[in-house]
């Protein structure tokens, strides 16, 4: 995934103190390895970025919830996905986590931006959502994501939270982990916040994601409070820059990307998420051909990157009724380097390059029934590879997974710590009987 998209049958890469050294052709000249991979027959390529997710959102999946059924995607945040958000403890926090960057690692993922909803879990949340991600080995952009929708002073307390936990993390140099500011959607936030968190995001030199015009009542909320399109009211209160991350963007005109391209803001596309909540289809095609970078994210909803991948290829070509519609390269684009320029990454990830960190995913595609070859490689990848293939994966140099075992994390420990979690927060929700 380097400039040229360079695809290099029977190399090898070469990796000190976290980085790439060499990237060629045949094997590399670094004098006595520590360890050696042997990754024959296999895909070597850049570990997969998820641009957007909600690590807690993996607590919701299979929940039986006992709701009349929503109709549209204001009445599944109303009736399912707010009520959970409420009920969450810091400790539902923590093993959400946990078991989300475990199953991150083991389908290909070493990088993730994540924002966390939890109006009763401010204060200290984020220290724990880092722990699980330190302790799996995987990178992590985490943030608290502010809303207005009760009053305003939870707006503010969220964004304390950010700006409390970037602060800290500056002071400890961290590295894997990383915060941002967060902003749950434009229309359950005012522009007093807006204006707020534009200048802490400037003042600490940190990304803000937001989720814009995903469903239509984004769009009308603004139309009827403010006369203006979402972008463009995000726009005029200052807030749109280049290290502004918007979720979604189903409901855009052809102007409001023009704003987007204009501030150099990023959009960061989550297809099976826009699939299940019915909300519609992004022009994703369009945004790319102006210029605007789009990565994949999942929005806590599937979390092998994979089938992202290979749901961000198949919907364009469905909503567009075009099989040209887009490349297997441009859709894995958009889970590598796309993905580490939305966050300003690109010189230091995305890629298997000399010089970048070295973030590096082997997948064993050993049932694939035609060759396997320079290219046929991406076609590989987007037609049929899934996160089971997944063999090993590394991040920063170490070897969080290796012949598909963990080697940071006790599966069936974090699957225990997250199930007596989820147990508990179902049956605070009256979802399931206490045994
Ligand atoms: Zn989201």
């Amino acid at each position: 995934m380097d400039r040229d998209r360079r695809i290099i049958a029977d190399g090898s890469v070469a990796v000190d103190d976290g980085r790439i050294v060499s990237v060629k052709r045949g094997l590399a000249r670094t004098g006595k390895p520590e360890d050696v991979i042997d990754a024959r027959g296999k895909i070597v390529m850049p570990g997969l970025i998820c641009s957007h997710t909600h690590l807690y959102r993996v607590f919701l999946r299979g929940a039986p919830l006992k709701i009349e059924p929503p109709t549209d995607f204001s009445q599944i945040l109303q009736r399912a996905r707010w009520p959970m958000e409420e009920a969450m403890t810091k400790e539902d926090a923590y093993a959400s986590a946990l078991i989300s960057c475990l199953e991150f690692i083991k389908t290909g993922t070493t990088l993730f931006a994540d924002t966390f909803a939890g109006p009763n879990a401010v204060l200290g949340v984020l220290d724990k959502i880092a722990s699980a991600v330190e302790q799996s080995g995987i990178r992590g952009i985490i943030a608290f994501e502010a809303t207005e929708r009760r009053t305003h002073a939870e707006g503010a307390r969220g964004t304390k939270e950010n700006e409390r936990f970037i602060r800290k993390l500056k002071k400890e140099r961290a590295r894997r982990v990383q915060g941002m500011f967060s902003i749950c959607a434009s229309s359950a936030v005012s522009d007093e916040l807006f204006r707020y968190v534009r200048e802490l995001a400037s003042r600490y030199k940190v990304s803000v994601s937001i989720h814009a015009s995903e469903g239509l009542a984004d769009v009308y909320h603004n139309y009827e409070h403010y006369g203006k399109r979402a972008i463009e009211r995000l726009n005029d209160t200052g807030l749109l820059a280049s290290d502004v991350v918007l979720a979604h963007c189903v409901h855009v005109n052809d102007d409001e990307l023009a704003i987007i391209k204009k501030r150099g803001a990023k959009v960061a596309h989550n297809p099976m998420s826009n699939m299940l909540n019915a909300v519609g289809v992004a022009p994703v095609m369009k945004m790319l051909s102006v210029g605007i970078s789009v990565g994949l994210g999942n929005d806590g909803y599937v979390f092998d990157g994979f089938e992202n991948i290979r749901a961000a290829y198949l919907l364009q070509k469905v909503a567009l009724r075009d099989p040209r519609a887009i490349s297997p390269m441009e859709a894995l684009e958009m889970a590598t380097i796309r993905g580490a320029e939305l966050y300003g990454l690109q010189n230091e990830l995305g890629s298997i390059e000399r010089g970048k960190l070295a973030d590096i995913i082997i997948i064993d595609p050993a049932l694939a029934p035609t060759p396997l070859r320079s290219e046929s490689v991406v076609g590989h990848i987007v037609n049929a590879v899934d996160g089971d293939d997944v063999d090993t994966v590394i991040v920063g140099g170490n070897v969080l997974m290796r012949d598909r075992k963990m080697q940071t994390m006790e599966e069936a420990e974090v699957v225990k710590v997250a199930r007596k979690s989820a147990e508990k927060l179902w049956q605070k929700l009256g979802l399931i009987r206490r045994r």
